[in-house]
Formats: structure tokens, sequence, C-alpha cells
């Protein structure tokens, strides 16, 4: 199963990858791997190099972490995300282009109407903090609320689903919603 689920996170790299979400080595992926553990990108490598073995356990009350390679800088996030979300198995952070526009300009994206059975009528900014800092985990969180993504202000954004796939699909959506809207004034 462990395995299976590492292999996911190195398939849905290369997606992101591929789609455009991500450039180079920014932003990170993890999935709820069991009641304690969460299963992350590491930090700072290329997505077209990662591994199933790359990947790095973290207990998610902790934050510990088991191997040699270091998790994300943003575990975190994904945790905070996590702990107050049950239904949620699958986190995505990204800093897409139009998601970063609004990131940039401290404002909350409204959503278009094809989108709203997603995310409801606006995704909320979370308030600026340092990359990797205990104030960004709460900002991200509290933004996040009950839905299934937040822009962060002057860095780029996070989506979530019940896996995977869901939070590869809405993570694409915010984008692609941003773009619309953008394109709409
Ligand atoms: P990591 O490479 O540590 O995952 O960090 C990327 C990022 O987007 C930081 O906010
Ligand atoms: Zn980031």
């Amino acid at each position: 199963m462990e395995q299976k689920l590492r292999e996911e996170l190195v398939l849905y790299g290369k997606k992101l990858i591929a789609s455009g979400l991500v450039q180079g080595t920014w932003g990170n992926i993890s999935l709820r791997l069991d009641e304690k553990y969460m299963l992350v990108t590491p930090s700072g490598l290329d997505y077209m190099r990662l591994t199933a073995s790359d990947m790095v356990k973290v207990e998610i009350e902790t934050l510990c972490w088991e191997g040699e390679k270091k998790p994300t800088s943003e575990k975190g996030l994904h945790a905070a995300i996590y702990k107050g979300r049950p239904d949620i198995g699958a986190i995505i952070h990204t800093h897409s282009k139009y998601c970063s526009v609004f990131a940039a300009a401290n404002k909350d994206m409204p959503v278009l109407e094809e989108y709203r059975d997603v995310f409801g009528d606006t995704v909320k900014l979370a308030k600026y903090a340092l990359a990797g800092t205990e104030e960004l985990m709460r900002n991200a969180a509290a933004a996040v609320g009950g839905g299934k993504g937040a822009i962060m202000a002057n860095h780029g954004m996070v989506a979530c689903g019940a896996n995977l796939e869901d939070a590869f699909e809405n993570c694409a959506k915010l984008e692609e919603n941003g773009r619309k809207y953008l394109l709409t004034i």
C-alpha cells in the first residue's frame, strides 16, 4: 500500500510539471498515509528525477520524519490542513502563474460560476508569512477552512482533495479559474 502511494506521488509530480502548474523544484505534494503519517515530496528536488524511495514519511502531529531525505519545507502547512480536515487525503502547493497574480495583489480570488460547486464563491487569501514558518501554516489552514484551496499572499496557492487525483484536479481548476477570471476584467 505505502509503495503504491509513493509511486502515486512520483506520478503526480510529473503531471504537475507537464501541466505547467509547477516549475523546477518549486511546490510540494503530500498524501495522508494513515491517521498518524503523511507522505510528502522531498525538499528542493527535481520532480522528473524523483523516485518512490525519495518520498518522506512524516508524522502529522510532531513533523518528525523517517529516513535520509529532507521533507518539504512546507510539511507544517500540509500537516496543519490534515489535522483540521479528516476529509482531506492529499494536498498540493504550487506557485502557479494565475494564482500568483492574486497572491501578489493580496486579493481573494472570486470564483466563476462553473467552479462554484468546488470552491464556493471565493477562494480566500491567507495572510502573508515567511515560507516554512508556523505562522504560514496557521494562516493557510485558516484560509482553506472547510474549503478546497487558498491563495497564499505573496507566495502561491494550496489545493486539497479527498485523494491525489482530486487534489490535482482542484489545483488545475483553481489555476484555470484565476486565468479565466483575469480575462473577464
Ligand atoms: P520545498 O522544495 O522545500 O518543498 O519548498 C518549495 C516551496 O514551494 C516553498 O514554499
Ligand atoms: Zn512555496
